[in-house]
C-alpha cells in the first residue's frame, strides 16, 4: 500500500475523490473527539477528589460549587499528563496556552461555563498510527486540550425529581480531536483502540470505559464521491468499543438512506441506544459561537518550559510500537506477534519476563499469543490473573526446546499448571511420565521391532512412496507410547532404511 502524507489526504478529501471503500456508492468520513479522564487525584482546578463511586456530592468543595469568592487554581499533574500525551503522539507542546470559558446553562454546572481550552490548546498537531488488519493506517490530531468535567444529573433514583451529583464536576479530562481522517468503521473503532492502548500505557488514564473514564464522540458523515463535504451528526459518549462499532455502522446507514430518500442531513448531536440499536438525535448542534467563548480571567496563561517538557520525556516508558519494532528486530519475532504481545504494558512484560528467564523468544510468543491468550480470552481475565507466571512458562518452553517434551505432551504439563492440578512444571512431567526418549538405545529397539513387523511400508518406501514413511513414524511413535522424540525418530529410521 502506498502511504499517504497529510498533504495529500487534505488535497484529496477537498478533490473528493475517495480514499477509502465505499458503502453502497457512498464514501464514509469520520472524525472523533475523545474525553479522556486524567488519573489525578484530586481535580483539576481543586483539591476534591476524583475518586470514582463516592456518595453523591461528598467530592465537591467549594471551587467545585462555584461558591462565591473562590478561585481555580492549575493541578501541576494534569499538566504533565497532557505533556506525555503530546510527547506519545507527536505533537507540539504549546509553551503557552490559554484556558477559556464555554458558557451555557445546564443544571450540573454551577458555574454556568466549562472551563476549557479554545484558541490555544496545550496539545497541537501529531498522530495516531496503527493497524486495521494489515493495513497501516495514520489518523492525524487538530489539538488535545485541557477542560474540567461537568457533574451528573441523576433521573433514575428519584420519582417526579432529578438528583444533581457535582463529585464529578472539575475532573480533569483531556479531549483529543481527530482530522477527519478515517473512512470506515473498522478504522474508526481501530483508532480507538490503539489511542485507549496508548493513554494507558503511558498512564495518564485508567482508561475505564464503563465508570466513563475513556468516552468517545464520532463524528460521522458520508458523501457520493466527487461531491463537497456531507454534514456530519456527532454522536455522543460511546463508552464500548461494541457499541461504538454498531452506533457507527447504524449511523452510515441511516444518513444514506436519508439522502437517498431525498432528504437533508440536518447537523446534530445523536445518542445510541444499545437496547435498540439506533442512534437517536438529541439536540441539533450548536456553534462555537454559541457557547461566547472568551478567554478565562481567573487563570494565567498555561506557560511549559522547554526543561519541563524534556524531564518528562526523560520518564516516558517506552512507547508499544517502539517495543513491537524492537521485538521484531531483537528477538527475530513477526510483526503480527509483536503486535500481539505489546496489547498492553502487562503482557509486554510477562513476554519480557519469560525471555529473561531463559525462554526462547519465539516459542515463548507462540504460547502467549496462542495457548495463553486463547485462555485468556476464554475466562475473561487478564495476563495478571494468570495461573501460570512467566518463570513457570519459561521453564516449559525450555524443557520443549532442550528435548525433555514433547510439543503434545507440554500442553499437557501447562493445562496440569494452568488447572492449578500442579504447581511446577518439572514436577508434573515427572508425575505423568512425560519425559521423552532420550535413550537412543530404547529408541533404536522400539524401531527394530516396528521395522520387523511392517515389511510392507518398508517395500512402498524404498518404491518411493512417503506415506509409508510416515506409517513408519507412526508406529514407532505409538509404540513408545508417545514419548520418542520426532525428530530422533525420523533421524532413526532414515539412516536404518538406507
Ligand atoms: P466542533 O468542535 O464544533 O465539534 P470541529 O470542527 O472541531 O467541531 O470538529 C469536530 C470533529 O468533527 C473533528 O474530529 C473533525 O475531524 C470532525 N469533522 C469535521 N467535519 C466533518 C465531516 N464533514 N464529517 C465527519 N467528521 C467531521
Ligand atoms: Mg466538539
Amino acid at each position: 500500500m502506498t502511504t499517504m502524507t497529510q498533504q495529500d489526504i487534505t488535497e484529496e478529501l477537498q478533490a473528493g475523490r475517495p480514499t477509502g471503500p465505499l458503502v453502497q456508492g457512498y464514501e464514509v468520513i469520520i472524525g472523533f473527539e475523545t474525553h479522556a479522564q486524567l488519573s489525578t487525584a484530586s481535580k483539576i482546578f481543586s483539591r476534591a477528589s476524583t475518586a470514582f463511586g463516592a456518595e453523591p456530592n461528598t467530592q465537591a468543595c467549594p471551587v467545585d460549587l462555584a461558591l462565591p469568592g473562590t478561585l481555580p487554581v492549575m493541578n501541576k499533574g494534569a499538566v504533565e499528563r497532557a505533556i506525555k500525551l503530546g510527547l506519545a503522539l507527536g505533537s507540539t507542546i504549546a509553551p503557552r496556552s490559554v484556558f477559556a470559558r464555554k458558557n451555557y446553562f445546564y443544571p450540573d454546572l454551577p458555574k454556568g461555563y466549562q472551563i476549557s481550552q479554545f484558541e490555544i490548546p496545550v496539545v497541537q498537531g501529531g498522530s495516531v498510527s496503527f493497524f486495521v488488519g494489515d493495513e497501516p493506517k495514520t489518523v492525524r490530531l487538530v489539538r488535545a486540550h485541557l477542560e474540567e468535567d461537568a457533574g451528573k444529573s441523576l433521573h433514575e433514583d428519584f420519582v417526579g425529581q432529578s438528583g444533581i451529583d457535582l463529585n464529578r464536576a472539575g475532573t480533569p479530562l483531556l479531549e483529543i480531536v481527530t482530522e477527519p481522517d478515517m473512512r470506515s468503521t473498522a478504522e474508526a473503532v481501530a483508532y480507538a483502540r490503539e489511542l485507549h492502548k496508548i493513554v494507558t500505557w503511558i498512564g495518564i488514564c485508567d482508561g475505564n470505559m464503563q465508570e466513563g473514564s475513556f468516552r468517545c464522540d464520532a463524528n460521522v458523515s458520508v458523501r457520493k464521491p466527487g461531491a463537497k463535504l456531507g454534514t456530519r451528526r456527532e454522536i455522543k459518549n460511546l463508552n464500548s468499543f461494541k457499541f461504538m462499532q454498531q452506533a457507527i455502522d447504524y449511523e452510515i446507514r441511516w444518513q444514506i438512506e436519508e439522502i437517498e430518500d431525498g432528504r437533508k442531513i440536518q447537523q446534530a448531536t445523536v445518542l445510541f441506544d444499545p437496547d435498540t440499536g439506533e442512534t437517536r438525535a438529541m439536540r441539533t448542534k450548536e456553534d462555537a459561537a454559541d457557547y461566547r467563548y472568551f478567554p478565562d480571567p481567573d487563570l494565567p496563561p498555561l506557560v511549559i518550559a522547554a526543561d519541563w517538557i524534556e524531564r518528562v520525556r526523560g520518564e516516558m516508558p517506552e512507547l508499544p510500537r517502539a517495543m513491537a519494532e524492537r521485538y521484531e528486530r531483537e528477538h527475530g519475532l513477526s510483526a503480527y506477534d509483536a503486535a500481539q504481545l505489546t496489547q498492553g504494558p502487562a503482557l509486554a512484560h510477562y513476554f519480557q519476563s519469560a525471555v529473561a528467564a531463559g525462554a526462547n523468544a519465539k516459542l515463548a510468543a507462540n504460547w502467549i499469543t496462542g495457548e495463553i491468550a486463547r485462555r485468556l480470552n476464554q475466562q475473561d481475565i487478564g495476563i495478571d490473573q494468570a495461573p501460570v507466571g512467566a518463570a513457570q512458562m519459561a521453564k516449559l518452553v525450555g524443557r520443549i526446546s532442550d528435548g525433555t517434551i514433547s510439543n503434545n505432551a507440554a500442553r499437557q504439563v501447562f493445562d496440569a499448571l494452568w488447572t492449578g492440578e500442579a504447581a511446577e512444571v518439572d514436577a508434573v512431567i515427572e508425575a505423568k511420565g512425560l519425559k521423552q526418549m532420550s535413550d537412543s538405545g530404547a529408541l533404536e529397539k522400539i524401531i527394530d521391532g516396528v521395522l520387523a513387523t511392517n515389511q510392507k511400508n518398508i517395500d512402498e518406501y524404498r518404491a518411493g512412496k512417503d506415506k509409508a514413511f510416515n506409517a513408519l513414524v507412526g508406529q514407532v511413535m505409538k509404540a513408545s507410547q508417545g514419548k520418542a522424540n520426532p525428530a530422533q525418530v525420523n533421524a532413526l529410521l532414515k539412516s536404518k532404511l538406507g
